[in-house]
């Protein structure tokens, strides 16, 4: 099972695609009684219907990850806050997936309408085993995100330790210090905060555009962490080489996503830390997943953990409560 966790990346590619391949744009044939278009996705046309919505939440009642949670996510579908839809066309299946993924349901949160889709193509069999599997954790995931976007302060406060420990766990890795130090733990908390609060709630491809986005999160690695190069076991020389590599990386992550993928293989020194800094949170093994949204949005972090059959049930549902309907 592979996780999309690139909403927006994916957003910026569905209609870079689009544009490039409209004749995607003609291939819906037919439209199976009862459904009725709900979104136009830059083109795409997106359907979906009461007895979709149905079937959905009955295919995602049992499963471990969404069971506990099933009366918040009631209220949200029924509330057209997460929309499962289907669309006939091939474009989904054909070009998009290809690039991110072999599976065949896609989930995105768009910040601007305030609304989780949850995609699916004609061969999803919504009632076969992987294909639930898949679907509820695509809805946490993306619901995740919507919590964080929509209630920043009582998000942070309900998800406080696993944070402290994630962000911790990874610069002590990157950086070779005892993840132990109090300094280090002040630094990587006070990183994330500010990454959260600037980044978190706003339209990512607004910023990105801008530019800004990469001074800041510069600016803010130069204040919390390269400070703690005193305290750090790796060389003057190391030190820098490993900050550089992490804001290259963050340069390509903002700047030229697609080269970032290209090429992430060469960035070992910075994937990896963010890989096992999971381990701290209750990852059993490595997720299936590609890390980087990490560095700019800490949801990131709790969606990857919502899979983690130790992960607090109790605060995914404290988390889904505090989406604004
Ligand atoms: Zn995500």
């Amino acid at each position: 099972m592979k996780i999309i966790t690139l909403e927006e990346s994916v957003l910026k590619l569905i209609e870079s695609k689009l544009a490039k391949y409209p004749e995607h744009l003609n291939e819906f044939l037919t439209v199976p009684t009862g459904l009725v278009e709900v979104v136009n996705l830059g083109g795409m046309k997106l359907y979906s219907s009461e007895s979709l919505k149905q079937d959905f939440l009955k295919a995602i009642s049992t499963n471990p990850v969404t069971k506990s949670s099933m009366d918040v996510l009631n209220k949200l579908v029924s509330k057209d806050k997460i929309m499962p839809c289907w669309t006939g066309s091939n474009f989904l299946k054909n070009v998009l997936l290809k690039i991110f993924t072999q599976e065949n349901i896609l989930g995105l949160f768009i910040p601007s309408l305030n609304r989780i889709l949850i995609i699916m193509n004609s061969s999803v069999n919504i009632f076969g085993f992987a294909d639930e599997t898949r679907l509820s954790a695509v809805t946490i995931h993306e619901a995740m995100h919507m919590s964080a976007a929509n209630s920043r302060v009582n998000f942070l406060k309900i998800w406080k330790n696993e944070l402290d420990l994630y962000y911790t766990s990874m610069f002590s890795l990157m950086f070779d210090i005892d993840k132990k130090d109090k300094q280090l733990q002040t630094q990587a908390t006070a990183f994330y905060n500010d990454i959260y609060n600037t980044f978190e709630h706003l339209d990512p491809r607004k910023f990105k555009n801008s530019g800004k986005m990469l001074e800041a999160w510069e600016l803010m690695l130069d204040k919390y962490i390269k400070p703690l190069m005193k305290i750090s076991e790796l060389s003057k020389q190391e030190f820098e080489d490993s900050l550089y590599n992490l804001k290259l990386f963050g340069k390509y992550f903002v700047k030229d996503f697609e080269t970032l993928m290209a090429n992430y293989m060469r960035f070992k020194s910075v994937f990896m830390p963010m890989f096992i800094a999971y381990r701290s949170i209750g990852a059993a093994k490595m997720p299936n997943t590609t890390v980087c949204q990490e560095l700019f949005y800490p949801s990131e972090v709790i969606c990857i953990g919502t899979l983690f059959p130790t992960f607090s049930k109790q605060k995914v549902k404290q988390a889904l409560s505090i989406i604004k309907i």
